[in-house]
């Protein structure tokens, strides 16, 4: 199980458009807030990996 600090998720932002990213406890992924992006960033051991090349693109889009 991962867990993200509050006060660590709050200096996060996605490194692809720099807008706030929110945890998905369930899916232990970072979620980009931006409709527009909607990548979600792998969390592993606590650690998220907020990289794109790492990311899950949104659901429904190609
Ligand atoms: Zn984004």
């Amino acid at each position: 199980m991962s867990d993200i600090d509050p006060d660590v998720l709050e200096l996060l932002v996605c490194p692809r458009c720099h807008r706030p990213l929110v945890w998905a406890y369930e899916a232990s992924e970072l979620l980009c807030t931006n409709p527009e992006c909607g990548l979600a960033y792998p969390v592993r051991q606590g650690i998220p990996i907020l990289v794109e090349d790492q990311a899950r693109p949104p659901e429904g889009q190609t």
